[in-house]
């Protein structure tokens, strides 16, 4: 049988619900060859999560996800293989440190909104229910349920904090330009997430792809739980096309997405550990 990989999760250094040490116990108790902890706009998750891969001599693969907007909908570039160079890492931490000051000024707002519809909310709260550096819209859905505001998850986001309903309130965002700049001048892999996901037309997607590629862009995620067979395949040949190397993962994040399994993701995803090769080869030497 052909040895897998996971090259896309988060763990509760972002928004997942286990902790980098536990998603690596997890990829190995999955039989994983390799494991790349991706969380949100944060690498302090990578240290703890190294540390156990190496104790379980795992393949470990240091990496984050940027979040950004093109044309009105989200676009996530992922970051693979982060140099090991300790004062690349600290400039990439400093950038992300302005992610994650957006996002806390974004948090004030939406707990604003919430207490403004009576709700008895603080950020103290939500920060608490993070527990790590970043804190998102999942931690704030497990607050109103845990105050009884809401009687699930679903009804936090489609009552409260869904785009659109009364406590959202949008991300000051920056261009996909800039996130494969950013980890270029990192020195990582900067790999196009889940395209499928990317909410616009195929020719748009395509020249998204095309715009990124003298910035930097290296890859695309071929492999994810919302790509079906035929995207795969799609998604292959537009690699090919391009000379891109490809990546895929389960973007497993615990108990938020339970029907997501790391390395397996629904059920149906197969990441062979062949295309480490080529994301390898697209390492800044
Ligand atoms: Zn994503
Ligand atoms: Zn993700």
């Amino acid at each position: 049988m052909a040895e897998l990989i996971d090259l896309h999760t988060h763990s509760t250094a972002s928004d997942g619900s286990f902790s980098p040490r536990e998603v690596v116990e997890l990829a190995k108790k999955q039989g994983l060859k390799a494991l790349a902890l991706t969380d949100h706009d944060t690498l302090s998750g990578l240290f703890e999560a190294e540390e156990k891969a190496k104790e379980l001599d795992m393949e470990f693969v240091r990496g984050c996800e940027l979040s950004a907007k093109f044309l009105d909908t989200d676009v996530h570039v992922l970051g693979l293989y982060l140099p090991k160079d300790n004062s690349l890492l600290k400039d990439l931490e400093k950038e992300l440190d302005i992610f994650i000051e957006r996002r806390n000024t974004r948090n004030k707002k939406i707990i604003q909104k919430l207490q403004e519809q009576g709700i008895d909310i603080t950020l103290r709260d939500v920060e608490e229910e993070a527990g790590g550096k970043v804190v998102a819209r999942p931690h704030f859905a497990n607050v109103l349920l845990q105050k009884g505001a809401v009687t699930s998850i679903k009804e936090a986001f489609d009552k409260y904090l869904a785009k659109g309903k009364s406590a959202y309130v949008p991300r000051e965002p920056i261009t996909p330009e800039h996130a494969v700049e950013i980890l270029t001048k990192a020195k990582a892999v900067p790999i196009l997430a889940h395209p499928k996901l990317i909410k616009c037309s195929e020719q748009e997607r395509i020249t998204l792809i095309e715009t990124l590629i003298p910035l930097g862009l290296k890859g695309i995620e071929v492999y994810h739980p919302v790509h079906s067979f035929e995207d795969e395949r799609y998604y292959l040949e537009l690699a090919h096309k391009y000379s891109l190397c490809i990546s895929g993962g389960s973007d497993f994040h615990g108990k938020s997405k339970p029907d997501i399994q790391i390395g397996k993701g629904k059920g149906g995803l197969r990441v062979p550990a062949c295309i480490l090769d080529g994301i390898k080869k697209c390492r800044y030497q």
